[in-house]
């Protein structure tokens, strides 16, 4: 996978941690199944995501920004050729690029960031 999107991909993890910590019935959720969260875990976290942070480009981490704030899930997998955000066809060529990591692509018709699991 592209190093930038492999980047994206934890920094996105990182945020749905971080917006799970400010949701008290996750936070219920988590300590009834044996877990403890403690202040210095979400220290953790925004200090990993900084430090993330730093490694992208500025643009493209904006662009990454204002994706999270409209749906929430930023970067989505594409599965035969269709993107899993808005479920539309995304072009055979580039599903070919994504799939090779050639480069970061977003989708033509909602506009996430594209991953292949392959
Ligand atoms: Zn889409």
């Amino acid at each position: 996978m592209e190093a930038t999107l492999q980047i994206l991909l934890e920094i996105q993890h990182i945020d749905q941690r971080l917006s799970e910590l400010d949701n008290p019935e996750h936070v219920l959720q988590f300590e009834k199944l044996g877990f403890q969260w403690q202040p210095e875990h979400r220290q953790q976290l925004i200090e990993l995501r900084a430090k993330r942070a730093a490694q992208i480009d500025a643009e493209l981490l904006a662009h990454y920004q204002g994706l999270k704030e409209r749906y929430g899930a930023a970067i989505v997998p594409i599965d035969g050729g269709i993107c899993l955000g808005c479920f539309m066809m995304i072009p055979t060529a580039w599903v070919q690029d994504i799939r090779q990591s050639l480069s970061v692509k977003t989708c033509g018709h909602c506009g996430r960031i594209l991953f292949w699991v392959g």
